[in-house]
């Protein structure tokens, strides 16, 4: 944002954004919703002075945008809230490191590679009866977060690099979650193509930098951006398909700024424009699945619905292939699952409070399935369905269109 001081004085203070944020649905505090966290950035602003209660603070947002879709003034809050991290030195130095491997594509390889072995080694010493999650209990992540097991060689292990083959030159972008912890989405998606005779390129890559985006560490995310670019331009694709709502929410709309100043921003402003969300391109493409009449709830992803291009186009995708999309009361579809990226770790309680509404809702529902097109949501969604004891199968929408 360029002058997000302009932008912070757009709010009038109406209180509208009261009744639609999650966080501050459950505390009830006025330094936890939209209007509060602006006054406060403002004041910190006109100190230009940022104490670490304001940290703290700003890492209670969950940058939804559930406030932006009711105040009249239009303040773009996700953004202020953003830039005002990264100015404040928001993210920790965990936080950052953990950014920083996850945009290199050597560094990443690494980081999961122990991460496997030491969650196995904490899987042998703590059992989990279920046998299915790993539970782990480290200070940083809050205990009994329940995370799937990570396969011995993802996605991206077996697959990249792969070059494109067919009619059409499509690459696919898994990132973080599909690449290395939920193997069978790329799979899925594979299977897709192959119905249209395509085959993906898969090119070595990393992150696309959303995580450190978000967090306000904007070296990390320029880095991750930058290899990002590196991984995909040379390619001349087609189209660059992306397996997560949220990583192709970054990719359409941040890049350009991550790298502003930057000699590659042009070039990323370029690229903006061939990336897809997965499901946006099977539906412009009248691709359709047979999903003989399931019902199914869909989690769409914030960012699916605020920020991606098309975005929404999975819950038409469903209804064409044939099943029963669960309607939830307005506020509930819209609202989110309460990970949040780096906010789903920081305030794990929190962010399991916000989510088990939304999901408590879909379970009453009784649906067949339940599905998301986003990584990080999907590992909220589990956890949450997991801890209710619900057998009720929850997976990625390409998973599931795959059949
Ligand atoms: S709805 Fe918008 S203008 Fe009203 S208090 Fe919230 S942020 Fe400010
Ligand atoms: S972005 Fe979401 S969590 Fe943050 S103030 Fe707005 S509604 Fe609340």
């Amino acid at each position: 944002m360029t002058d997000w001081a302009a932008e912070l004085r757009r709010c009038v203070r109406c209180g509208a954004c009261r009744e639609v944020c999650p966080v501050f649905d459950l505390t009830r505090l006025e330094t936890d919703v939209a209007r509060g966290r602006l006054a406060r950035i403002e004041q910190c602003d006109q100190m230009d002075r940022f104490v670490t209660a304001d940290r703290d603070a700003l890492s209670r947002c969950l940058q939804c945008g559930r406030c932006v879709e009711v105040c009249q003034s239009n303040v773009r809050v996700p953004d202020i809230v953003r830039d005002a991290k990264a100015r404040s030195g928001g993210a920790t130095a965990i936080e950052s490191s953990v950014a920083g491997a996850l945009g290199d594509p050597a560094r990443l390889r690494r980081l999961t590679k122990r991460a496997r072995v030491f969650l196995a080694w904490l899987a042998r010493a703590t059992p989990d009866d279920a046998g299915l999650r790993l539970r782990f209990a480290l200070p940083y992540f809050k205990a009994g977060r329940y995370v799937p097991r990570i396969p011995r060689r993802s996605y991206l292990a077996r697959v990249a690099p792969r070059a494109a083959a067919g009619q059409e030159r499509v690459a696919l972008f898994l990132g973080c979650g599909a690449g290395h912890l939920f193997d069978g989405v790329g799979d899925a998606i594979d299977a897709i193509l192959t119905t249209m005779q395509l085959v993906a390129a898969v090119p070595e890559q990393a992150c696309c930098g959303l995580p450190a985006w978000g967090m306000g560490a904007d070296r990390e995310a320029r880095i991750a951006a930058a290899n990002w670019l590196e991984a995909f331009v040379p390619g001349d694709y087609d189209a660059i398909l992306c397996a997560c709502a949220s990583c192709a929410a970054h990719l359409q709309r941040n890049l350009p700024e991550v790298l502003a100043g930057d000699r590659r921003a042009d070039q990323a402003a370029r690229i903006a424009d061939n990336v897809h969300d997965f499901f946006a391109w099977l539906r412009k493409r009248n691709w359709r699945a047979d999903l003989g009449g399931q019902r199914i709830a869909v989690h769409l992803p914030c960012h699916a619905r605020h920020d991606v291009r098309d975005g929404e186009a999975l819950i038409p995708l469903l209804i064409e292939s044939g099943a029963t999309v669960i309607e939830l009361p307005d506020a509930l579809d819209q609202a989110c699952c309460g990970m949040g990226g780096a906010f789903g770790v920081r305030h794990a309680e929190l962010s399991r409070a916000i989510g088990e509404k939304k999901v408590q809702a879909m379970l009453r529902e009784r649906p067949d399935v339940i599905v998301t097109s986003c990584t990080g949501c999907l590992l909220q969604l589990r956890d949450l369905v997991e801890r209710s004891g619900a057998r009720v199968r929850v997976c990625h929408a390409a998973e599931l269109l795959a059949g």
